[in-house]
């Protein structure tokens, strides 16, 4: 359902899209803040335009992937331990923490 209105709607352009509470309430751009709109111009064929809107999202893809897929979709086995050791490994996790803060550091210092 969500796919659908954000493929309909332009959340630039579109009042009821629902904006950022963080940014609204402190003025700084969460690690999240443009995937709306990243997903909204993926949809369309923009991957170019979505990847500027957070570059944080199209790194952490492969991740958020392997994780629905080790979480969701495999049956247990084999190659779903495999799959769930790396996920949820503590340096994989810690590699993904850091990435995090350092993406809301650069965003907001760098503008990007
Ligand atoms: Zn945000």
């Amino acid at each position: 359902m969500g796919i659908i209105l954000l493929f309909c709607f332009n959340p630039e352009q579109s009042v009821w899209m629902p904006k950022c509470p963080f940014k609204l309430l402190v003025g700084l751009s969460c690690p999240g803040c443009g995937v709306q709109r990243a997903v909204h111009a993926a949809l369309h064929g923009h991957f170019l335009t979505a990847l500027r809107y957070n570059y944080f999202l199209a790194l952490t893809e492969p991740y958020a992937f392997f994780l629905i897929l080790e979480k969701w979709v495999l049956p247990i086995g084999r190659f779903q331990h495999r799959l769930e050791r790396f996920c949820e490994h503590r340096i994989t996790v810690c590699i993904y923490l850091v990435a995090f803060c350092l993406w809301f550091v650069l965003r907001n210092v760098f503008g990007v």
